[in-house]
């Protein structure tokens, strides 16, 4: 690895640090003082900070997120604030939320249903999709949300290789994509469905009505023990590099979900917080349910899609104090400007946090000039189940890094020997595969079916994340690229993320990829394919001068060869570019699968 420090000006060195100015909630940071807390953390002691199920029955995330509220006194306190497309509002209390999961609990052991059954939700982000997804934990079985936007297929291989035994999803969906393959799917004995209001209420054969089935039952219900070691979760990766894998998650993963939120979102028990993550994707279950709730704060869940905008609306009027996104929604709202934002009143907002790829140091810059504060990216994976490493609220950030380890969890960088063996690298800024030490409690318990695959992921004491980064001297990570992603050109090892962040600057660039295309001379050359901001037009000059600006940012070795202009990129739901899909597609090769592509719908 050591070879691929070229002589290059390194992201690290671009941009300066943002200091936090006091006031900006650094004071009462709940991560204040990130050594000391690190140095003292052991997870038996954050597991304390749970309550765990009455009579000492074990650790069920349903009851830490709802019951445990329930019970005490922040019971009427706002857990839901569900803000429909159309701009209704259903409120729910901790109080409400317990009733509401206790009956659909109820409602699965009125169908036999037994613990560790497979239970799949395929909705919009719509109240009883929550509702299912607790009251499923609560009875034990192993839960899977899928994209509502999934197609037939992706739906039908999801469902098969979970071995799903009920579906929750709506009338429409149910409709259009699960009556066509229903036939093929014999494990499905259950199929539940939430009729929309005004929808009228004729439901196909062989399916159940919410109404009528869930309903109806006892708003009481007794968790049965949990050991932490039960499953809980399966939820299936972005297939950003490939075919997405099922990841199992267990019960004990709630320990992580809720020192996370506490550790690197900074929620406080009055905050108003909003994850705009949908939970087909494992944020929008950790982060977008579990980790909010088991906090007591009060969790915005907005059904629309992205639409500036709408979302500048929701976070002003719902005063969101703390607000978790990703990449491509904040690239999206640079592309609008900042005038935009200035017409609404944000300052509630606290502290803004993404996730799901690399956050280009020009949209955490961006973040500040249109919200007053930056944008603290965070990294992690579906099988982490829950962030790894962060930029903290107390903490300078450095823009383009991803910030330093969670406590409680160990980061390395570190090289693959030739013996198989992995050794960490100690150097400062010197690439390698990124890991952690093997033993927080959300780390996947497995693949599905994969298990060849599973034990690949583990060397010694180390998870091997499949991801290439820098450590710098002052412990900050920096992302580099995914390690099929590394480009390799000319006996430089180069990085997608550096080459699209240095693109990103040029004000004509809205959004970069950049894959290596073979070339007989140089192994690979690298290849760019930029969208354009607004008033920008493809012209043959304007390639020459955003390669020239590249040039300039990162020496002709490092800079793209190659410039394509794209109307949009492919990306998946989740919102991460697939960098897999431009190489295929540049060199005329087979697509791969394409269940997780945004648009790819049925
Ligand atoms: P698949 O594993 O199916 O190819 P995926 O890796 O995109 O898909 P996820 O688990 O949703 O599936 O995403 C985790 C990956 O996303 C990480 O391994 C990393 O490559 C990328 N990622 C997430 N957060 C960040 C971040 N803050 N900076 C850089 N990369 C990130
Ligand atoms: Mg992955």
């Amino acid at each position: 690895m050591r070879e691929w420090t070229a002589a290059r000006p390194l992201l690290a060195d671009m941009y300066p640090r943002i200091a936090k100015p006091a006031g900006q909630g650094t004071v009462s940071a709940n991560l204040r003082d990130y050594e000391a807390i690190r140095r003292d953390f052991t997870w038996q002691a954050a597991r304390v900070q749970l309550d765990g199920l009455p009579g000492g029955k074990g650790l069920n995330i349903a009851h830490e997120a709802v019951d445990r509220h329930a019970a005490g006194p922040r019971a009427d306190r706002v857990a839901l604030r569900w803000i429909g497309r159309d701009g209704s509002r259903r409120i729910f209390s901790y109080r409400d939320l317990r009733a509401e999961t206790n009956r659909f609990a109820n409602a699965l052991r009125s169908l036999g249903v037994a613990e560790g059954d497979a239970i799949f939700v395929l909705a919009g982000r719509i109240p009883e999709l929550y509702f299912a997804v607790l009251g499923g934990l609560k009875a034990k079985c192993v839960v899977s949300p899928l994209f509502s936007a999934f197609g037939p297929e992706p739906i039908a291989t999801r469902l098969t290789i979970g071995a799903g035994r009920v579906l929750v999803t709506t009338e429409a969906l149910y409709r259009r994509k699960v009556m066509p393959i229903r036939a093929q799917l014999p494990g499905l004995e259950h199929v539940i469905l939430v009729a929309h209001a005004g929808e009228p209420s004729t439901e196909p054969p062989d399916t159940l009505a919410w109404r009528t089935l869930v309903d109806t039952k006892s708003p009481d219900f007794v968790i049965p023990p949990t050991d932490p070691e039960d499953r809980a979760l399966l939820h299936f990766t972005s297939g950003t590099t490939g075919r997405p894998k099922g990841a199992i998650h267990v019960h004990a993963a709630v320990v992580t979900h809720h020192v996370t939120g506490l550790h690197a979102l900074d929620l406080h028990p009055d905050d108003i917080f909003w994850c705009t993550a949908d939970p087909g994707w494992v944020t929008g279950t950790s982060y977008g349910i579990i980790a909010p709730l088991t906090n007591g704060v009060t969790s915005v869940v907005a059904e629309a899609e992205f639409d500036a905008e709408t979302w500048y609306g929701i976070l002003q009027r719902e005063h969101v104090t703390v607000w978790y996104t990703a990449p491509t929604a904040i690239r999206m709202m640079m592309k609008l400007g900042v005038d935009i934002v200035r017409r609404y009143d944000l300052s509630s907002l606290r502290f803004l946090a993404s996730v799901g790829e690399p956050l280009n140091p020009e949209a955490v810059i961006w973040g500040q000039q249109a919200f007053g504060r930056p944008f603290h990216d965070n990294w992690w994976q579906t099988e982490t189940g829950g962030i790894m490493i962060a930029n903290f609220a107390a903490m300078d950030v450095k823009p383009g890094s991803m910030g330093k380890p969670l406590p409680g969890i160990d980061a390395a960088i570190v090289q693959r020997n030739a013996d198989g063996s992995v050794a960490p690298i100690d150097q400062p800024m010197v690439e390698g595969e990124l890991a952690l030490k093997a033993g927080w409690p959300s780390m996947m318990r497995g693949y599905l079916h994969e298990d060849e695959r599973y034990r690949k992921c583990f060397v010694g004491p180390w998870y091997l994340t499949g991801d290439l980064a820098m450590r710098d001297a002052d412990g900050y990570y920096w992302f580099v690229g995914r390690a099929d992603d590394v480009i390799k050109s000319s006996g430089h090892l180069i990085g997608p993320f550096e080459v699209e962040s240095a693109l990103m600057e040029h004000p004509a660039v809205a959004e970069a990829g950049v894959i290596g295309k073979p070339d007989p001379m140089a192994g690979e050359i690298v290849k760019a394919f930029v969208s354009l901001n607004p008033g920008f037009s493809p012209s043959e000059s304007l390639r020459r001068e955003i390669l020239g600006h590249a040039r300039k940012r990162l020496g002709a070795a490092v800079a793209p060869k190659e410039i394509d202009f794209s109307s949009g990129l492919p990306r998946t739901r989740s919102g991460k570019i697939m960098r897999r899909l431009l190489k295929a597609r540049e060199l005329g090769l087979p697509e791969g699968d394409l269940s997780t592509l945004e648009g790819s719908e049925s």
